[in-house]
């Protein structure tokens, strides 16, 4: 069996985000990833350079980990990265459901995966232009497709500026079907600086006053609360 590039598995914490914010989770940071956001703040699961930190493991090396850390207790697991979707989850997913853990998975929506199917919860989070990064619609509506069979899909969507809220309005209007999510970016990507609860506050005040002003009320407007909690500690 393949193996998987794992960047770190930690946990549990709290989901600091989306739709599952404050839910109990173990975290599955794969290695590696197709983009290179310019805000990126897990750069340790994304840069090559970074690659000799990435652990090659089974995936019931990877389950064994998350079995562990949960105590047994069938908590849920979140996939994330860097770009999970460029790796093969498929056996982990099938050994946790097997003992009742629930998974979700957050990808930008680059890469479509059949597992996705699998998944209670497949969060497409396409990046906004301050990522500098061309999103390839034919490959979101892929992952889209591919999510079909996932107990929710939700799009979850981070705001830096003007330009990216513009942008998150058309966005999210390719897919009214589903759930949308808005967070204020972090643009404190250093581990080592302390983020200000207010700075986070501030912002988020922001993005709330201008979906109030445009009488937007698709959204869920959220923080980043391990962001307000921890800044941008790894691991927790
Ligand atoms: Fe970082 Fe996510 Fe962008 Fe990859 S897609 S570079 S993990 S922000």
């Amino acid at each position: 069996m393949t193996r998987l590039r794992i960047a770190e598995i930690f946990g549990p914490t709290i989901q600091g985000e989306g739709a599952l914010i404050g839910e109990p989770t173990v975290f599955i940071r794969a290695g590696g990833c197709d983009y290179r956001c310019s805000w990126c703040d897990s750069m340790h699961a994304v840069d090559s350079a970074f690659r000799d930190t990435w652990a090659p493991m089974e995936p019931a090396q990877v389950w064994e980990q998350v079995r562990d850390l949960s105590g047994g207790v069938p908590l849920t697991v979140s996939i994330s990265g860097g770009n999970p979707a460029i790796q093969d989850f498929a056996p982990v997913i099938a050994m946790g459901k097997a003992e009742g853990y629930r998974f979700a998975c957050e990808t930008q929506g680059s890469v479509a995966r059949p597992w996705f199917a699998d998944l209670d919860m497949l969060v497409l989070s396409p990046k906004p232009p301050s990522s500098d990064q061309v999103v390839d619609w034919d490959a979101f509506e892929a992952c889209v497709q591919a999510g079909r069979g996932a107990g929710q899909t939700v799009i979850k969507i981070v705001i830096f500026d003007d330009r990216d809220y513009q942008w998150a309005q058309d966005a999210a209007a390719r897919h009214p079907e589903l759930p949308l999510y808005l967070q204020p970016g972090n643009p404190e990507v250093d581990p080592d600086v302390p983020v200000a609860a207010q700075d986070v506050a501030d912002r988020l005040l922001w993005l709330v006053e201008k979906v109030t002003a445009d009488r937007w009320f698709r959204p869920r407007v959220l923080p980043q609360l391990h962001v307000m909690l921890w800044g941008n500690l790894r691991g927790v």
